[in-house]
């Protein structure tokens, strides 16, 4: 393992215009938007705002560098291997630099940016070993005929990113693509540009061709729409809100009925079997609520535990939750701010319903000091499945813990959601644990782990959690057309 990265508090901003076909332009409006540090509230830098006319150009860009005989179409699907690794090795180089952008962008604590930038490390490497080894099939057909398939890449990818995981949701979406040979477009969150920008510096100097990853920052409802509905972009891929992610599927089957992959919000069930090894429970049901400030698509934000050793369990939650540290990103601490003044308002008001609607506010539920967008960590018990923090997605660091009896009891209310994104269980009996992972619809479940994410698994949501799977063998998939050839074979006697 490389040795751990050394912050920098004030990297140099380098890359703060629209990118398309290796060029860096100003936007066609020549408007830009402030990106802020969540840790202050201040601006850091202007950046330039794409919206239809800059996604029109980087399309027609993409659509160019994807004809047949272009430099990228011509490539050696083993030297798109290469150039991935490459990139891979660029931001190993860099990757000090990187994460303090991600800091200050995003807010979280350093610590956390440079695992971020490790895990897509491995994801970039990982789909380059994948660049030459996806091959179709031959298929003995009735009649004289010789049948195969190729797995051919869809075209231009659409990529939407959201702001909690900025590097790795786009490594996430930029990997398997260019993998299998398409093209992007791609639009970083409105929070959370600079990383996704400085990534296009490194794909050019990696040698990747123009046009074959173009980037537009912008706003959603402009940019963002723009790429769902254009009729010359054939997939969209999209991570974030489910209530944008409708917008999407609904803009992308009016449009041309894109290849759309969505990957949506969660109330993701974390169940405390009364065997549980305590300790164990108690530190993964803290981190599910709470890492990345709550601000995760699998965070377990609902806890069910029995109710043999609830009174416990919630106690020692609660100590937990105490310790835990909040502050300045830079210092060694497990929480840093919330990502905007918006989010945090929208966390706070959600805990205000916690607290109306009659759940237990054991600890937190205050915003930290007046600079910066900083929340308490909080733990709710005697939360019911009526109330809307039991229901709605918070994205902030907010425990609620629930009480249960029996196995059914807590299968048929950890799956009373329209969600489906994760899920997990505690607990020693090999029955209880088979039982669970068999009942639970959720597209992740973990026993006696929380949110162990890897390149090689795949990763996605069942029910309104979304539509198909990222990372891992599967996550190719979303990336391929299948192409069958039937090709006669003339008959010696014809
Ligand atoms: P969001 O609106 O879903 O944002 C995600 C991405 O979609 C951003 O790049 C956003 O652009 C873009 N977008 C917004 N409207 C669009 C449209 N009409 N067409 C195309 N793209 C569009 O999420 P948010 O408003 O930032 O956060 C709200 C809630 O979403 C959170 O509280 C959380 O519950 C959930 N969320 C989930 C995830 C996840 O990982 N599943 C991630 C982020 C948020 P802008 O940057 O301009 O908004
Ligand atoms: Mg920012």
């Amino acid at each position: 393992m490389a040795e751990f990265p050394a912050p920098n508090k004030n990297p140099e901003i380098k890359c703060t215009q629209v990118f398309i076909n290796n060029e860096w332009v100003n936007s066609v409006s020549g408007r830009t938007f402030p990106t802020v540090n969540p840790a202050n509230g201040e601006k850091i830098v202007d950046v330039q705002e794409g919206d239809k006319a800059d996604v029109d150009k980087a399309v027609a860009a993409a659509k160019a560098a994807f004809e047949l005989g272009s430099p990228w179409r011509q490539m050696d699907a083993s030297d798109r291997g290469l150039l991935l690794n490459r990139l891979a090795d660029l931001i190993e180089r860099d990757i000090g630099y990187i994460a303090s952008l991600e800091t200050i962008d995003n807010g979280k604590p350093f610590n956390n940016a440079v695992g971020d930038i490790r895990f897509s490390i491995k994801v970039y490497r990982y789909y380059a070993g994948w660049a030459d080894k996806v091959q179709g099939r031959t298929i003995p057909v009735d009649g004289s005929f010789f049948c195969y398939t190729r797995h051919e890449p869809v075209g231009v990818c659409g990529q939407i990113v959201p702001w909690n995981y900025p590097f790795a949701m786009l490594t996430w979406k930029i990997a398997p693509a260019v993998a299998m040979g398409n093209v992007c477009v791609i639009k970083p969150a409105e929070q959370t540009p600079l990383t996704a920008l400085y990534t296009c510096a490194l794909l050019k100097e990696a040698g990747f061709p123009p046009g074959v990853v173009n980037m537009v920052p912008g706003y959603g409802p402009t940019a963002g729409a723009a790429i769902s509905e254009h009729k010359d972009v054939n997939k969209v891929a999209f991570t974030g809100s489910t209530e944008v992610g409708q917008i999407i599927m609904q803009a992308s089957g009016m449009s041309n009925l894109k290849r759309t992959t969505l990957e949506l919000g969660g109330k993701s069930p974390n169940v405390i079997f009364p065997d549980a090894d305590m300790d164990l429970a108690v530190e993964n049901a803290n981190e599910a609520a709470m890492t990345n400030m709550g601000q995760c698509c699998v965070a377990g934000s609902r806890t069910f535990v029995h109710e043999d050793i609830y009174d416990e369990f919630v106690r020692r939650c609660v100590e937990r939750a105490k310790k835990r540290t909040v502050g300045d990103p830079w210092s060694n601490v497990e929480n840093g701010p919330q990502i905007d003044e918006e989010q945090m308002n929208k966390i706070l008001s959600l805990v205000d319903s916690g607290k109306e609607q009659g759940a237990k506010l054991q600890c937190g539920g205050s915003r930290l000091g007046d600079k910066g967008f900083y929340i308490q960590p909080t733990v709710f018990s005697d939360v019911t499945d009526d109330m809307r923090i039991a229901q709605e997605e918070i994205f902030g660091p907010v425990q609620s813990i629930f009480k249960f009896k029996t196995m059914g009891e807590v299968l048929r209310r950890a799956n009373d959601t329209s969600y489906g994104l994760a899920a997990a269980c505690f607990t020693n009996d090999i029955n209880t644990a088979m039982t669970f992972t068999q009942g639970i619809k959720a597209g992740s479940v973990w026993v006696n782990c929380y949110e162990v994410v890897n390149a090689q698994s795949p990763f996605g949501g069942f029910k309104m959690s979304g539509i198909g799977r990222e990372l891992g063998e599967y996550g190719l998939q979303q990336y391929t057309e299948v192409k069958n050839v039937v090709i006669k074979i003339p008959q010696k006697n014809s």
